[in-house]
């Protein structure tokens, strides 16, 4: 028998379990079930797609009570682990920016939305259990299985299992029962009941206590939407999302005919810590006729919508599908569109029906959703139409649509400024004769504003002009005197003093109390692009 250490953010996550921040505890075994259920899946999967031998004829979860014993146990005849893999999956934790979402959490305590980036998962057993063991066997692997065990401080154990059986086995003992658990007791069948079926009904195979199966096992995305409650579907996203919080928008499509599919789609309402994070899990999960196929399917969604969770179920697939066949598949593509139409127009409607969940939207996904002005020139409109900016007229984002709608008589273009800031932006001597003559200016501050702009040159027939840029004509301002005197020698004075550094010196009407500005010809890069493209170090 062998001790070790946890790693030490794995060690963290513990002690936050332990002293249980989540309020909630009945997620413990929601997480056992959905990992129990990933097994399932993952024994499947291989059968099919590597030959492995296995017989898959009575995939099941089980779940055991002894009330005298104080014990809780969950077993299922999945996948299995090998001795390393336990050590890599149960000792460690490997997803990216734990570190910083760990220091996060110590900051507020009482902060279920933060952890539940996490999908804390197998630990929190130990907000129930005061020791876990976990007994598993590899599927396909020969001779003695794996046993873990550990109290959830800083240490594991693990030992050789001679005869453990194919898939894992979790024991939680349970800690005693103090005032908070009053009412009930983990090791109470009624209990164990109620949590399952609230929790993880929809799980794909049956959860047994006794001879009793105790889930409906109906695929969500099959079921008609007005069946299905919306607790359901809150739970069915926590399972493939690892998302604490309800999702912001839920959506549902079923295509017949030629090529049939159905998809369940999830908008959170949060963006994960991990969004602009080139490593972060993006994707859909694909099923083909209700069989779990891939996770991760970054086919299904472009990377613009990668925010989006959910399931499509394509009739026709085959079920060795691969990764690489995905990229090409005619049917994939257009799934794919399909499923970016109906994205793009549900936030559309949101914007009429529930403008408060739409402000919520932009603001955690907008980011993201720009970068599609770049990565489908097919779909500038609808996206610029669900798009909204801040702008100097007032403090709330417009769309573009108000803008254009409140455009001064004669104002043939949509005028934008890019820069760091808010207060940089507004602040630029560019600003001025613009804001002195009521002419309302998008203030645009986000690193992909400097790049979607140049590729998007219109909406609803006006151009998109930066202020920064060339001769910006304003429209003719009778009440400005022409400036007074010569102003030739002073021009031509300029321009030999600087003529390193600028192409020409000339008189403007834009300015209003500052002297001098700097601007570039209209097909120059803007100043603030220059910027980043020189912090890039190009
Ligand atoms: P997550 O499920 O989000 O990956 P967990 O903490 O729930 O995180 O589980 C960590 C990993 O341990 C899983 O990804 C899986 O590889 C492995 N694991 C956990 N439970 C089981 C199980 N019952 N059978 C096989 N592997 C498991
Ligand atoms: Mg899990």
């Amino acid at each position: 028998m062998e001790t070790l250490e946890f790693q030490a953010e794995a060690r963290q996550l513990l002690q936050l379990m332990v002293h249980s921040i989540y309020s909630n505890k009945d997620i413990f075994l929601r997480e056992l079930i959905s990992n129990a259920s990933d097994a399932l899946d993952k024994l499947r999967l291989a059968k099919l797609q590597d030959g492995l031998e296995a017989d898959t004829s009575d995939l099941h979860i089980e779940i055991e009570s002894d009330a005298e014993a104080r014990t809780l146990t969950v077993r299922d005849n999945g996948i299995g682990m090998t001795r390393e893999e336990v050590v890599e999956l149960i000792g460690t934790i490997a997803k990216s920016g734990t570190a910083e979402l760990l220091g996060k959490l110590k900051e507020a305590k009482e902060s279920p939305e933060l952890i539940g980036q996490f999908g804390v998962g197998f630990y929190s057993t130990f907000m129930v259990a005061d020791k876990v063991t976990l007994v598993t066997r590899k599927a396909g692997t020969e001779g003695h299985g794996t046993r873990w065990e550990s109290e959830g401080a800083g240490t594991y154990t693990i030992e050789d299992a001679e005869d453990a059986p194919v898939g894992t086995t979790v024991t939680l003992y349970l800690r005693p029962k103090d005032e908070d658990d009053a009412l009930f007791d983990y090791a109470d069948e009624w209990k164990i009941k109620e949590i399952v079926k609230r929790y993880s009904d929809f799980i794909s195979f049956p959860i047994r206590a006794g001879d009793e199966v105790l889930n409906s096992q109906k695929a969500l995305w099959a079921r008609p939407r007005s069946e299905v409650t919306e607790e359901e579907y809150h739970q069915f996203y926590r399972h493939i999302s690892h998302d604490w919080s309800d999702p912001l928008e839920i959506i549902t499509m079923k295509a017949e005919g030629t090529f049939e599919y159905e998809a369940l789609l999830f908008i959170p309402s949060r963006a994960p810590h991990d969004l602009f994070q080139r490593d972060a899990r993006r994707g859909l999960q694909l099923y083909v006729k209700r069989v779990f196929i891939m996770d991760d399917s970054k086919e299904l969604i472009p990377d613009y919508l990668r925010f989006v969770k959910g399931v499509v179920d394509a009739a026709d697939l085959s079920l060795n599908i691969s990764r690489e066949i995905l990229q090409q598949d005619r049917h994939i593509q257009m799934i794919r569109r399909r499923l970016v139409k109906k994205v793009l127009s549900t936030i559309k409607e949101l914007m009429g029906s529930d403008p408060e969940k739409y402000a919520t939207f932009w603001r955690e996904f907008g980011r993201a959703v720009k970068e599609g002005l770049l990565a489908e020139p097919d779909n500038h409109k609808p996206i610029l139409e669900i798009a909204s900016f801040a702008t100097t007229e007032g403090t709330e984002p417009t769309t573009l649509a108000a803008y254009v709608e409140r455009m001064k008589d004669g104002q043939e273009e949509i005028y934008y400024l890019t820069g760091e800031s808010r207060s940089q932006v507004e602040n630029s001597p560019h600003m001025e004769a613009f804001q002195a003559q009521g002419y309302e200016v998008l203030i645009l501050t986000d690193p992909v504003d400097e790049i979607w702009t140049d590729a998007v040159p219109e909406f609803d027939g006006k151009k998109l002009r930066s202020i920064a840029r060339g001769s910006v004509d304003l429209p003719k301002d009778e009440e400005k005197p022409e400036p007074e005197g010569d102003f030739g020698p002073l021009l031509s004075f300029l321009g030999t003093k600087l003529e390193e550094q600028v192409k020409e010196v000339r008189l403007s009407h834009r300015l209003t109390t500052s002297a001098a500005c700097l601007v570039s010809d209209s097909d120059d890069i803007t100043p603030a692009l220059e910027k980043m493209y020189r912090a890039m170090g190009q």
